[in-house]
């Protein structure tokens, strides 16, 4: 089972493969294994516990960033990720954590959630992926339908004011150059930076 895995200098945690959409460029849909690990598929989900040891197993200050990630949404364990982050801030303070996030955790739980990520993390990466939410549920298919754009946005607005740095994210690949552009306008009104990133296959 593959819970923690390595791309550059990172070390990406893997805690689930649950994930609210399915999006079409999703590594998921594209064989088991990515960035060089020989699967992401959990046959099932590891304990907070498993998760923390795994952690300092991999030694998290030899890389420049611990990343929770997946092959799913992070967010669909809040619980046991935000305890995962508070043994890492403990044991590691100096370790930059950062998650990825199609930011859909208050739609999950039906209530704004963004307080709760206060002190866990240095950089919250958001897959914007859309300019519209008709544009969004063409690519992401949420069970949110298209109050996941929304939901999305809005989570993004909220934690901006606990997380040192919010960033949304869109892939290239998946865009007109208009979306881009309006892309980038939203990203601009709303005060957090775009990152535009290259589509992944495996
Ligand atoms: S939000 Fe992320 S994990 Fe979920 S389907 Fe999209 S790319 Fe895959």
């Amino acid at each position: 089972m593959t819970i923690t895995y390595v791309v550059e200098n990172g070390l990406y945690v893997n805690m689930t493969n649950k994930c609210t959409n399915r999006c079409d460029f999703c590594i998921r849909k594209n064989g088991d294994g990515a960035y060089g690990s020989d699967s992401l598929w959990l046959e099932r989900e590891p304990s907070r516990e498993e998760v923390w040891a795994a952690i300092q197993q991999a030694d998290p200050t030899a890389y420049g960033e611990l990343i929770f990630c997946g092959y799913g949404e992070p967010t669909c364990r809040l619980d046991d990720m935000l305890w995962v982050c508070g043994q890492v801030r403990r044991a590691y303070p100096a370790v930059k954590i950062r998650l990825n996030t199609n930011g859909h955790a208050s739609l999950i739980y039906g209530e704004d959630v963004a307080a709760r990520f206060a002190g866990c993390f240095d950089v919250l990466s958001i897959s914007l992926n859309a300019p519209s939410a008709e544009e969004y549920d063409a690519i992401c298919h949420s069970k949110y339908g298209l109050a996941a754009f929304d939901g999305m946005f809005s989570f993004a607005s909220r934690v901006k004011e606990y997380v040192p740095q919010v960033i949304f994210s869109v892939v290239r690949q998946f865009l007109s150059p208009e979306a881009l552009a309006e892309c980038q306008r939203l990203c601009d009104e709303a005060g957090v930076p775009l990152k535009v990133r290259e589509y992944i296959a495996d």
